[in-house]
């Protein structure tokens, strides 16, 4: 255990900002339109932007939710010690704090900010990359609905045969 309570340090962190985009797939205009090889065109929901909706249903807002991570630095005194999960400390509106990210000077924390940031941003742009790649699904979603239209249109056709079949026998029998 390097430090000790009541110990003033410096605390390298980051702070979070929330800023909301235009979606990165449909800019915005909530759908998108899949163009299959024998040209026909089909419009579907942005999946990329989709979110739940108040009445459980999902919808396509349109924009999306990105996390920013600043380089912070909070002076703190430390309140608390454990050892039970590695080395951790705690202090006023922080409950455990990791040793390696505790500093006794500010630059000692400054360098640790940065990989921070940079670690965190990293894993948010990642998140953003598989958002995007959401897409790829989209093709098929055309597909399966495009196969339910043809069944369903083969149905049509094979009940509509059954009924003038009993349309006719109905006609020959004179009922
Ligand atoms: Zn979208």
């Amino acid at each position: 255990m390097q430090y000790q309570i009541g110990q003033k340090l410096f605390f390298a962190t980051t702070k979070t900002i929330q800023r909301e985009v235009p979606c990165p797939v449909c800019c915005g205009k909530k759908f998108v339109i899949v163009i299959y090889g024998d040209d026909s065109a089909h419009t579907l929901d942005c999946e990329c932007c989709k979110r739940p909706g108040y009445l459980g249903d999902d919808f396509s807002a349109g924009f999306i939710t990105v996390y920013e991570h600043g380089e912070c630095i909070e002076e703190i005194t430390i309140t608390s010690a454990s050892i039970s999960e590695g080395v951790t400390y705690g202090a006023i509106d922080h409950y455990r704090i990791m040793e390696k990210d505790l500093f006794l000077t500010k630059e000692g924390a400054a360098q640790r900010c940065e990989e921070l940031k940079n670690e965190r941003n990293k894993e948010e742009e990642q998140r953003y990359k598989t958002k995007q790649n959401a897409r790829y699904s989209w093709a098929w979603n055309a597909s399966y609905h495009k196969k339910c239209i043809e069944r369903a249109h083969k149905d049509i056709a094979y009940h509509t045969k059954k009924l003038e079949v009993a349309d006719r026998l109905k006609q020959v029998k004179g009922v």
